[in-house]
């Protein structure tokens, strides 16, 4: 409670000694006469020090509040995410037990784009595809399984090595990639495709490098269908080489596939369901049911590889509808004479086949050095024919 001394102002000095010892404020008052004015005064100081008093009592309340909101806004927050994530998981997986699963897309990796001489930015070539539990390589060029590591991929997890001829800059990565699978207790049996004289060659690492009986594998010369399961096809062509030489071809079955959300309409179950996706019409709760409304056809996917050839007929028959050529380009029309370069294909001659093949798309591949930061040269000639072309460089993703 404030205490008011009132005295005249003369008299200040004396009351500033006063109010000192006891810790007063001084009030200055003209009108001595107006006492309500005094009384105002000493009302508003002390409204003034309950203020004071109940701020500093209050604000440390009012942070506590703010930061009690903010901790129970995050926790709301993180609870409604971990709900709604729940949710959308089982949405999805609802939805996919509904409709037929999306078709698998087949994923490329160019592990090499070089030619015979490797560059800084173009390692020898090599490529793999992968399709379910198959990691088939293509051509195994020097220095393939450290761009394996590169491109985040393990290279225990091949299973079949497609190998289209035997010069250096397509095989010299073989051995070094025999020690890794022997060294990483590699438990397959690796299949080695080849053209004639790849058993031979085999023999001669598998001796040279000790590598007998370090890991399973077996070998044989192809040409023609020469693999076949019921999801895909491996097919080999004789290119025109300076050495034994083959194209490939993967191809996916066209396959018939169930309609799922029909199927739970109809509450079909069991082993029946086998007998459609054979296309076979059923009876079910004495009703007869055609294979047909309850099926649809997934067509057929081909990927075709063709490295290291001269321009010859067999190069139209493997990319025979495509969904993918990949097609060497080793240089480009104006360099045909000049180059020196015998038994390969100019970008020109790889565009020519892609367009009277019916193939969808073209990637150019196995590019020779004098095209480093030049390949726009490439590309610029295959576009001419064919618009759809495409220059990889190492490490390049595709999905077909
Ligand atoms: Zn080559």
């Amino acid at each position: 409670m404030l205490q008011a001394l009132i005295l005249p102002k003369l008299n200040l000095e004396i009351l500033s000694s006063v109010c000192k010892s006891k810790q007063y404020r001084i009030i200055v008052c003209h009108d001595l006469s107006n006492l309500e004015a005094i009384s105002c005064v000493e009302r508003g100081f002390s409204a003034f020090e309950r203020t004071s008093k109940m701020l500093c009592f209050m604000l440390p309340l009012i942070v506590l509040l703010i930061a009690l909101l903010i901790t129970l806004s995050f926790i709301l927050i993180i609870i409604l995410l971990i709900v709604f994530k729940a949710f959308f998981l089982s949405t999805q997986r609802i939805f996919k037990s509904l409709y037929p699963r999306k078709r698998m897309n087949i994923p490329i990796t160019f592990l090499g784009t070089g030619q015979a001489i490797p560059t800084p930015r173009r390692n020898h070539t090599s490529i793999l595809l992968q399709y379910k539990d198959e990691n088939i390589l293509i051509d195994c060029g020097e220095g393939t399984q450290r761009q394996i590591r590169k491109a985040k991929l393990n290279p225990c997890s091949i299973t079949k090595l497609l190998i289209t001829h035997w010069h250096g800059d397509h095989i010299l990565g073989i051995p070094g990639l025999l020690q890794t699978l022997a060294l990483s207790g590699y438990n397959k049996q690796l299949e080695v495709y080849g053209p004639r004289g790849t058993l031979f060659h085999m023999n001669k690492i598998m001796n040279m490098f000790v590598f007998q009986g370090a890991i399973k594998y077996k070998v044989i010369e192809v040409e023609g269908k020469f693999f076949e399961n019921s999801d895909f096809a491996l097919e080999a062509l004789p290119m025109t080489h300076g050495a034994p030489c083959l194209a490939y071809s993967f191809i996916e079955k066209a396959k018939t596939r169930i309609n799922k959300e029909k199927l739970e309409k109809l509450k079909i179950k069991g082993k029946i369901i086998a007998q459609l996706a054979q296309g076979k019409d059923i009876l079910w709760n004495n009703k007869k049911i055609k294979a047909e409304d309850l099926t649809y056809s997934q067509p057929e996917k081909k990927i075709s590889i063709i490295l290291d050839t001269s321009l010859n007929k067999n190069m139209e028959k493997i990319a025979e509808n495509a969904d993918l050529l990949i097609c060497e380009s080793t240089y480009t029309k104006k360099d045909e004479d000049a180059s020196g370069f015998k038994y390969h294909l100019t970008a020109e001659q790889a565009a020519e086949t892609a367009k009277k093949a019916k193939v969808k798309k073209l990637i150019l591949t196995h590019i020779s050095q004098r095209y480093e930061f030049k390949e726009k040269f490439i590309l610029a000639e295959a576009r001419k024919i064919f618009k759809n072309s495409e220059v990889v460089e190492d490490l390049s993703k595709v999905e077909v």
